[in-house]
């Protein structure tokens, strides 16, 4: 989320999500903070959505109940977005506003035009917004594509002509900024689909990223020219799909779309499938598949399944794994380090400096990416000519004001990350992460005992329960023991009621360890009766 302010009016561009990283166990998803728009109620004007994206909607139902702005987006994006708001219940709360890449929006003191820019989504923009200040450039995530799969290449002419007005910032897409070169064409991943499907008899099943509505286009334009029907699998890949035909961004004849429990109605090599679970997720589809567990596609020798996706950092592991599976099967499997199957949504070194070059703006800030990307592309910036000085490599929450005299880093916001996890939206923070991960690595054990409330002394117990620390039934002695000690220490006397907790909670925790080397969590509960 991007927040461009002036005086009293604020409008942001995009309002995404993140997944959490691997050691935020249990935690759904990551959202932005948005304390600094709380604390000043009625700044927010609007928020500007570049493309459908997760990373880029996917917080909105977290964030318009407390701030319900109006929306800005493509018809695309936008019917993503309406998908999200009736799930949460917020359709007809919320003013969306249907924009196209000739629209000029006036909020405020801002006149903002969308452009149009090439990504793994059709409908994606990068917004020029016209303050009082100056001119302000946000890509979006953007790559530029001569031979793009919706036919539609990124609009230069108009970037060229906002570097002819004079921009004041630009703020960029840095995704990419450690790959050399230009990233490929769309076309690359159609011929490559070209060719497998021509060596292919047996079924081929395509798996992709539900919002990559593109690529499904070209498995449908190649699977037609291949006389195969489609069947689509896995439910936001279902959605989708239903939406984006509704809207005519996807367009397939009526009988070719078939339902995947007639699949056997048709021989092998006029079946394919377009499926989710590019990232391994537990209950996608491919998952299933490739475990042998879904109810209407069962994997066999024959099969072809091309993943035409990467592993998103973090995900590595499970789509390894999913690869194994598949090709345990029997299946011939396909993917972006055997075939080019799969290319970058987002533009590479050489995109980035044509960006640079077309729009040659006085200040230059890298968003999108990880820290490393910022910085480099920062170089990028310097290379196109942009002194050092005026190019700003900001963390999230970092102010940069302008004014008549130039440039400088303002007040540091509140940017932490709020953390989803079921219904609770920011309830869990380090302290009940750091338990998890405790519990995670040496599980825990729980101590009851009953003792008379005048003399301290043990009526009942101790019960001792543990998970995730020793398989108790083979461990009976030493949870005995563990219990011996428990009596003991009661019966001795040498604990006062009070500390009674405390004492069986330390003195515990020393045995199992010297026992077992191993540091579970323990919850002594105390009753007294
Ligand atoms: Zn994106």
């Amino acid at each position: 989320m991007t927040l461009i302010e002036y005086g009293d009016d604020a409008i942001a561009i995009d309002c995404g999500l993140m997944f959490p990283e691997n050691d935020m166990l249990g935690i759904d998803l990551v959202i932005p903070d948005t304390t600094y728009l709380l604390d000043n109620p009625g700044l927010l004007k609007a928020i500007l959505l570049t493309h459908g994206h997760e990373d880029h909607i996917g917080a909105l139902p977290y964030i318009l109940p407390d701030i319900p702005v109006p929306l800005y987006a493509t018809r695309l994006t936008q019917g993503l977005i309406e998908v999200k708001l009736k799930e949460a219940k917020l359709l007809d709360k919320i003013e969306l506003n249907t924009i196209t890449s000739e629209s000029v929006i006036e909020i405020g003191p801002f006149k903002i035009e969308p452009f149009h820019v090439c990504h793994s989504i059709p409908d994606a923009v990068g917004y020029a917004i016209h303050t009082p200040q100056g001119l302000v450039i946000h890509t979006g995530e953007y790559k530029f594509d001569d031979t793009p799969a919706d036919g539609r290449p990124a609009d230069l002419d108009r970037l060229r002509r906002y570097g002819d007005e004079g921009v004041l910032v630009l703020l960029s897409d840095s995704t990419n900024a450690e790959r050399p070169g230009h990233t490929p064409s769309e076309q690359i991943v159609s011929a490559a689909f070209e060719e497998i499907f021509d060596e292919t008899r047996g079924r081929i099943i395509i798996a992709t990223f539900a919002s990559n509505i593109s690529r499904i286009q070209q498995v449908i334009n190649i699977a037609m020219r291949h006389n195969r029907k489609l069947a689509v699998v896995g439910r936001s890949m279902v959605d989708n799909v239903k939406m984006a035909r509704e809207l005519g961004y996807l367009t397939a004849p009526e009988d070719m779309i078939i339902h995947v429990d007639d699949l056997d109605d048709y021989p092998d090599n006029q079946i394919a499938i377009v499926c989710t679970g590019t990232q391994g997720e537990p209950t996608s589809a491919l998952v299933r598949m490739a475990n042998n567990e879904h109810r209407q596609v069962r994997l066999r020798e024959g099969d072809t399944v091309i993943l035409s996706a990467t592993a998103i950092p973090g995900n590595e592991e499970l789509v390894h794994r999913t690869l194994n599976n598949l090709f345990r099967l029997g299946a011939d499997v396909i993917y972006q380090s055997l075939r080019p199957v799969h290319v970058s949504g987002h533009a590479s070194q050489d995109e980035q400096l044509q960006m640079l070059q077309l729009t040659r703006p006085k200040y230059f800030i890298p968003i999108q990416g990880e820290y490393r990307m910022l910085v480099l592309h920062g170089r990028l910036g310097q290379a196109a000519g942009i002194p050092p000085e005026n190019i700003w490599v900001i963390e999230n929450g970092q102010v940069i004001e302008f004014d008549e005299e130039g440039a400088f880093p303002g007040e540091v916001v509140a940017n932490g990350q709020i953390l989803v996890d079921g219904l609770g939206i920011g309830d869990v923070g380090k302290v009940v992460l750091r338990d998890r991960r405790l519990l995670s690595r040496d599980g825990f054990v729980a101590v009851v005992v009953a003792i008379d409330e005048r003399t301290g002394e043990l009526v009942e117990g101790p019960d001792i329960i543990s998970r995730g620390f020793v398989y108790v039934r083979d461990s009976e002695e030493l949870i005995e023991e563990a219990k011996e000690r428990v009596i003991d220490l009661l019966e001795s006397g040498a604990t006062h009621r009070d500390t009674a907790a405390n004492v069986i909670k330390n003195n515990l925790s020393q045995f199992l360890y010297q026992r077992t080397r191993r540091n579970p969590m323990i919850f002594p509960v105390v009753l007294e009766v």
